[in-house]
């Protein structure tokens, strides 16, 4: 018998209300771990209504932001107290490498370190307005319930990025983590009420989209909403938002541009192409999947990717010298080699990987990709992957590149390999996405302000900006006059 996992709901566990358990497995193993609670619209409301209730609570509502800064350092400590834990249940619920996860546990703190900084830091301001007789000034307040929903491939480092803001704003939660990974949101939740945040504060309700994410989106208490996941799921949960006219937050999906010019460090660019698409097995929404090289450099690099995929260390994520882990479920594993076999069949060429590795383990790993004799209207290099599936192109010219970079439905991430300070600027100008690498990919810091443009995204999270998200600015008149009022039909200002 696996152990069971209930919601979290008003600082204690809560079995759900149907009675129903669904089973999560590791993917590189295929055992069975853990069964999670199978949420409903019932749980849902029970969740919404303790962070209701937490909202209006004196011990939360009149918390100085000083002291939600306090709580949230205390869950800082907690977290670096059970990283290993923690890294090992992520790293078991969705293959990420233990390596990886524990150098994301050594950065997470940082995030609930850097709003705890904050949170009495977001103010209002006095506006000079025209009339001296009449204070005018701006505050900011928390909206009241925030619904938080994140995907399976970081579901501590997504989750804390909306948790840190939206708590520190003094904004209640409602999380709702993906199937796939329940257990490391629900003991991020444990861990907060140890750190001494009032019940109800931080609600998780574990489930699927459609029975537990869709009515949380849609309760009619709901101030926001905070989403990450594809664009498809995010496309209904913005619709939604705007017919109940409530913010919401999105960072969707990528198919993001890593750029190769004739002047670049070639070594250093084929490493940057590689972190930017196998690492993590390329299930990263910010994955350099349409890799482009100056026609000069295109055969040198291509070899060097090519070189390097084929000799990357497969297998347990759990070891050291794994390099790269499974993919996290099976319907990833099918949807990753349908999209190769797709690029095939429209002309595509596998230079290596296309296929499931040599690996002892049972589970759902599949080859470092390169795919050659592609073009940027084919599907594979059109529609996320989100697997380890490089497509590389060679191009002629700066502007060139800029257009076929830029000609995407996402606007994500890009990366930028040059020595040419000029260029890099240029570049950085001209790359319609929302955070740009030169020299680098995938570098990312909770000070930093990320947003999605076009179909990756609406709102930003990090930053000083994320709190913003989850705060409303309130305009306050206060008449200073205390003469009679002249002309009550004529408002002065
Ligand atoms: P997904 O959209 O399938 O699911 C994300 C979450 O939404 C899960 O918790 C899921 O249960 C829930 N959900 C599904 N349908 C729902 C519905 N109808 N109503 C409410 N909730 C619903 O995405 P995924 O497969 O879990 O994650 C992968 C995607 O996430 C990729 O597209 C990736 O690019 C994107 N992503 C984006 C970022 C970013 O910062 N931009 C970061 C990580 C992942």
């Amino acid at each position: 018998m696996s152990e069971r996992y209930d919601h979290f709901i008003n600082g204690r566990t809560a079995a759900p209300i149907r009675g129903e358990y669904f089973p999560s497995s590791n993917p590189a193993t295929l055992e069975v771990l853990y069964e999670a609670a199978r949420g409903t619209k019932e749980d849902v409301d029970a969740a919404v209504e303790a962070a209701g209730q937490a909202f209006d609570n004196p011990l939360w509502r009149d918390l100085s932001a000083t002291k939600r800064g306090h709580l949230l350092r205390r869950l800082g400590d907690l977290v670096v107290e059970h990283a290993e834990e923690l890294a090992r249940m992520e790293t078991q619920d969705n293959g990420k490498l233990l390596r990886e996860m524990r150098a994301q546990l050594t950065t997470l703190p940082e995030y609930l370190y850097y709003y705890a900084g904050l949170a009495d830091k977001v103010q209002g301001s006095q506006i000079p307005t025209s009339n001296i007789q009449v204070l005018n000034y701006t505050q900011r307040e928390p909206l009241g319930v925030v619904g938080a929903i994140t995907p399976w491939n970081s579901p501590l480092t997504l989750t804390t990025s909306k948790l840190a803001p939206a708590l520190a704003a003094g904004n209640t939660l409602v999380i709702k983590p993906s199937e796939y990974t329940s257990r490391t949101v629900l003991r991020l939740a444990e861990l907060a009420t140890e750190a001494g945040f009032p019940d109800g504060v931080i609600n998780v309700v574990t489930g699927y989209g459609v029975e537990a994410g869709a009515p949380l989106v849609d309760h009619p208490k709901l101030a926001k909403i905070s989403f990450t996941g594809s664009t498809a799921t995010g496309s209904s949960i913005a619709s939604s938002a705007a017919a109940r006219f409530i913010g919401c937050t999105l960072e969707l999906g990528g198919k993001s541009p890593n750029i190769v010019f004739d002047d670049a460090n070639v070594d250093n660019a084929a490493m940057g192409v590689i972190a930017g698409i196998f690492a993590a097995a390329g299930q990263t929404c910010i994955a350099g999947s349409r890799v482009f090289a100056h026609r000069s450099v295109y055969d040198e690099l291509l070899e060097k990717v090519a070189e390097r995929a084929r000799s990357i260390v497969i297998g347990d994520p759990m070891l050291e010298a794994t390099e790269l882990g499974p993919l996290a479920f099976d319907a990833q594993q099918q949807k990753v080699n349908s999209y190769v076999e797709l690029g095939v069949s429209e002309g595509a060429t596998v230079l290596t990987g296309g296929c499931r590795p040599d690996v002892a383990l049972p589970g759902y790993f599949y080859a470092p990709t390169v795919l050659t004799d592609v073009n940027n209207d084919m599907r594979v290099t059109r529609e996320e992957i989100f697997g380890p599936v490089a497509a590389i192109m060679p191009f002629d010219t700066e502007d060139e590149v800029l257009a076929l970079a830029n000609d995407t439905q996402y606007g994500l991430a890009a990366g930028v390999w040059t020595q040419n300070l000029s260029r890099a600027h240029r570049m950085a100008r001209r790359l319609e996405a929302g955070t740009i690498w030169v020299n680098t990919y995938r570098a990312m810091s909770p000070m930093s302000p990320r947003q999605g443009f076009k179909n990756s995204g609406v709102g930003i999270e990090h930053g000083l900006e994320s709190m913003h998200e989850y705060t409303r600015l309130k305009s306050v008149w206060i008449n200073i006059d205390e003469g009679p009022v002249a002309d009550p039909f004529i408002m002065r200002s």
